[in-house]
């Protein structure tokens, strides 16, 4: 399987190489050259082994190819999923008549991001192994992304990690369960500014170039398509094995579009997927794509859900290229323009074609807290203010008989706040997390100046 950047523009890269770049070097994001379909054969296959087993079965379809062999990707498949606390791995939940919870956070740090990090961290380390060299990770954060991949990443070889979070602007649990890990290969940074401040610092790295090749900067959010490739599998699972044959719909707590955009692959590849459905909080900026055909920028506004406070989700960059006809240049002249006045009409029949792979909604604050208070009312769950908002989109949109699964993608003790206002119960931390609450931190606070963090990311090399 080879790779194309969304913008035309950049050498064309096998997995590995995709891994390894992250962000390509026209700005665009990589794709596989076509979407690869599934054998009767293979789905039996997933809804009938271990997770781990689907997992490689699928990813190899993305990785063949590559430098990484098939036995070593089972190794690191099986080694990735046995750090999940339940044996299922990505557990569904009956909530009563076709109604679904996937949850996705019996990883080590308690959000969906652990299922595509476990794997990227070891996939990195593999390769870096193999051809004697180094990455330099940079990333920002708003807690789940920064927390998955420190723990993803923490003393392995050839992995230099950086990680931006803005001072005082995640949660307690969110923070220590990043500055408690004191390997030496780990560097918590925190920013006085926002989440916004972080992303651009790490932007303005990678785009400038000769930094970006002495470094070797590396890149693990959404952008970095392994991440994509990891979570497409348990599309393709959960909707085997839940439906049977008979289509599933997924409604999907939705930010920078990684996780929905995975749905979607699964249903392009041939899994028995029905509709999707992208739930957003107040920050509804797809939502508002999908109605008017407008992209337009507005301010970010803080809410209960701060994994999904986003302006400008980029992984919406890699389905609007498919809808584009994988125009690399009209992809690259529309992004370009989108940046630089914040709008962006979308051509003709975009619009219709975006509708027609996905519904949108949004739930305001209040309806999150009501949705939190009913799933403990109703079915005594907790739920987590992400998974709540999916929760109250998706069940709007439910069709009549249609069976749907909304995605879980964080445990509720790791957003207590909106947890205990909406139902007084404050969500246990699971054991095994526990201990971060007595471990000493440390963590590099630092003020908002690019020179500052990047000398800084350049001298771990020297
Ligand atoms: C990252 C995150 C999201 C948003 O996922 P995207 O793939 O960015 O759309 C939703 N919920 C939680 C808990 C997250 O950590």
């Amino acid at each position: 399987m080879r790779y194309v950047s969304t913008r035309g523009d950049a050498p064309i890269v096998d997995y590995t190489g995709a891994l390894l770049a992250g962000l390509a070097f026209d700005g665009g994001l990589y794709v596989p050259e076509s979407w690869p379909v599934l054998s009767d054969h293979q789905l039996e296959f997933c809804r009938d082994e271990p997770y781990h087993r689907c997992a490689s079965e699928i990813i190899w379809l993305f990785a063949a190819g590559s430098a990484i062999k098939r036995p070593e990707l089972d190794a690191i498949c099986e080694a990735a999923y046995a750090t999940f606390r339940d044996p299922e791995v990505v557990p569904t939940r009956s909530l009563g008549d076709d109604e679904h919870l996937l949850e996705l956070f019996w990883g080590p740090t308690l959000s969906f991001k652990d299922v595509a990090l476990q794997l990227l961290g070891r996939l990195f380390e593999h390769e870096l192994t193999r051809t004697d060299d180094y990455v330099t990770i940079v990333g920002a954060t708003s807690g789940d992304t920064g927390s998955a991949a420190i723990e993803a990443c923490r003393d392995r070889a050839g992995i230099e990690l950086v990680m931006l979070h803005p001072d005082g602007r995640v949660s307690d649990v969110q923070r220590r369960q990043m500055t408690t890990v004191t390997s030496a290969n780990i560097h918590n940074m925190a920013v006085r500014g926002t989440f916004d401040d972080c992303q651009d610092m790490v932007k303005a790295m990678f785009a400038d170039r000769p930094f970006r090749e002495a470094v070797n900067l590396a890149a693990v959010n959404s952008i970095n398509w392994a991440r994509v490739s990891a979570q497409v599998v348990y599309y393709v699972r959960t909707a085997i094995r839940l439906g049977g044959g008979t289509p599933v719909s997924f409604t999907v707590p939705t930010g920078n579009f990684g996780n929905v955009l995975a749905a979607h692959i699964a249903k392009l590849m041939g899994a028995p997927i029905g509709r999707l459905v992208i739930a957003s909080n107040s920050n509804d900026i797809l939502n508002r794509t999908l109605d008017t055909g407008v992209m337009s920028m507005e301010g970010v506004v803080a809410t209960s859900s701060p994994a999904m406070d986003i302006q400008v989700s980029s992984n919406f960059e890699r389905l609007l290229f498919e809808f584009y006809g994988r125009d690399g240049e009209a992809i690259a002249n529309d992004m370009t323009e989108f940046r630089s006045v914040g709008r962006l009409g979308l051509p003709d029949g975009v619009p219709k074609s975006l509708r027609g792979a996905l519904a949108a909604g949004m739930a305001t604050e209040t309806q999150v807290i009501e949705t939190i208070a009913s799933m403990w009312n109703d079915h005594g769950l907790l739920v987590d203010p992400h998974t709540a908002v999916g929760l109250h989109v998706g069940r709007r949109s439910r069709l009549e008989g249609e069976t749907m699964v909304y995605v879980a993608t964080a445990h509720p003790s790791k957003f207590p706040d909106a947890v205990v206002e909406a139902t007084g119960v404050e969500p246990d931390l699971p054991d095994h997390v526990k201990p971060i609450l007595e471990m000493d931190e440390r963590c590099l606070v630092v003020d908002q100046d690019l020179a500052t963090v990047q000398s800084f990311v350049a001298d771990l090399r020297s």
